[in-house]
């Protein structure tokens, strides 16, 4: 997608407001150096604009209707189409002091530059054709990103790792659709195509569409984070464990049975993944209104939960509390948690959890020694993320956007192929191939709406 008309000359504060070193107003568009000249007093007499850019000039930012000298400042300016927006770039590295940076944008909107709205910076780079859309959203998620893990995948996807598979899928329907086309235009020329060899490149395609969607759960648990809820019948060691998984102590430790009453929350960093943990208040069946609360709080937890960590104490053995827990929870993401085997052995408690749950991880442990707890750490990490470790030069979709059109390809796909193999005729194929190439587009952007894009680019920061 170009650009269809010229667009003006936007300005923002590109650093967050506060106080530090260096701050920097960002100017994009037509009138980014005639601007700048205007309210830049380079400290030597140099005509800085006339040069190739990429290069810093040192002055003072002066108000040119009073003369005020409002900052001494570094200008850095990038000539279009090598700036990030593709037009014409200045920056304004000032002070990063609040006042300022303020001062030195509102000299800059004085001189006919229009405030940037969030994210339009970026949105001009795409709509310049600098980056697709997947490539813009991973500038946000680079942004964003809490670990290292997810730096790393943003980068991926920012190097347009994943666009350039996208556009290999793309190049392989354009190719079926041309054959397709062919047919239709020309029936008396060209032979029907060949139905074998489209239901082998359809299948091949559907194949690894799907092996890219299957790294969908991976993807979405290393960019938004993973919720834990730890359940169990009051008294197990619920609190000790979320302690002893935080290293800190903040939740509640008590010897009453019920007195954590509240959720308590904290979020920890597991080998790249932000990992959401949940104490309960448990699952007991009680009178006293305040745990009544605690107790549907529990329940809506455990549905939300990514992965359970049911826990059982060994020293109290399997109590009928315990089994009721057990039911109630599903299995399918739940690791079963033998608790203080400093106290007594887990191992019989272990083989009956065994039994019952099929196959679903055991693992015993001691909240209050610490024992088993790297082992219990491994496991989370395996059960939320689906492998053992990350590769993180991997190409994960990651983004629910992408999950979402990469779903309608494959359907579209399928159709298709349901549809050669039925021996519907190529003008109705390529319906469903074009659909298929459409929903693909959609994540690089080349196919994408207005409304989406407008979507994505409200999630940005000012001057981004
Ligand atoms: P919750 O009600 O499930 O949150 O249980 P708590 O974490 O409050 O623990 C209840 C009691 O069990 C406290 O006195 C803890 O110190 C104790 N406790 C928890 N884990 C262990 C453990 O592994 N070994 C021993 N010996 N005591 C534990």
């Amino acid at each position: 997608m170009q650009a269809v008309e010229t667009m003006d000359t936007i300005a923002a504060i590109a650093t967050p407001l506060g106080e530090s070193g260096i701050g920097i107003v960002r100017i994009s568009g037509e009138k980014a150096v005639e601007l700048a000249k205007k309210i830049f007093v380079p400290a030597k007499e140099q005509k800085w604009w006339q040069g190739r850019g990429y290069r810093l000039v040192y002055g003072h930012v002066t108000d040119p209707r009073t003369g005020e000298v409002v900052d001494e400042a570094l200008l850095g300016w990038m000539r279009g189409p090598r700036s990030f927006t593709r037009e014409d770039v200045v920056e304004l590295n000032c002070h990063g002091g609040i006042a300022p940076l303020r001062r030195t944008l509102e000299v800059v909107l004085h001189q006919g530059a229009r405030l940037a709205e969030p994210g339009e910076f970026s949105r001009r780079a795409f709509l310049n054709g600098r980056i697709d859309l997947a490539q813009a959203e991973a500038i946000i998620d680079l942004v964003r990103a809490r670990t290292d893990v997810q730096m790393k995948l943003a980068v991926t996807q920012l190097k347009g790792g994943l666009s350039e598979k996208i556009r290999f899928f793309q190049d392989r329907l354009t190719d079926l659709l041309a054959a397709c086309a062919a047919v239709i235009d020309f029936p008396e020329e060209v032979d029907e195509t060949p139905r074998e060899e489209l239901e082998a490149s359809l299948s091949g395609l559907i194949e690894e569409v799907g092996a890219l969607l299957a790294s969908a759960k991976q993807g979405k648990i290393f960019r938004e984070g993973a919720f834990v809820v730890i359940a169990g019948r009051p008294n197990v060691g619920k609190s000790s464990l979320l302690n002893t998984l935080l290293r800190e102590r903040r939740a509640i430790v008590t010897e009453i049975p019920g007195t954590t009453r509240d959720v308590i929350e904290e979020t920890v960093n597991f080998k790249g993944v932000p990992v959401r943990l949940a104490d309960t208040a448990g699952l007991r069946s009680t009178a006293d209104p305040v745990e009544v609360l605690g107790v549907e709080k529990a329940k809506e937890l455990l549905t939300a939960a990514d992965l359970i960590l049911v826990l059982i104490d060994a020293s109290a053995g399997m109590t009928r509390e315990d089994r009721e827990i057990i039911a109630q929870t599903e299995k399918e993401k739940t690791v079963y948690v033998v608790n203080k085997i400093d106290l007594a052995g887990g191992g019989e408690i272990a083989g009956q959890l065994r039994e019952m749950t099929g196959g679903r991880p055991v693992l015993q442990i001691s909240a209050l020694t610490g024992g088993g707890i790297e082992a219990l750490e491994e496991t989370i990490f395996e059960q939320v993320t689906g492998a053992p470790a990350v590769a993180t030069d991997a190409l994960l979709v990651s983004n629910v956007r992408h999950q979402n059109a990469l779903e309608r390809a494959r359907r579209a796909l399928e159709e298709a192929l349901s549809g050669v193999r039925r021996g519907l005729p190529e003008d109705l194929l390529a319906i469903d191939l074009r659909e298929a190439w459409e929903a693909l587009g959609e994540i690089t952007g080349s196919t994408v709406t207005e409304e989406i894009i407008d979507r994505v680019f409200a999630n940005f920061c000012i001057g981004k």
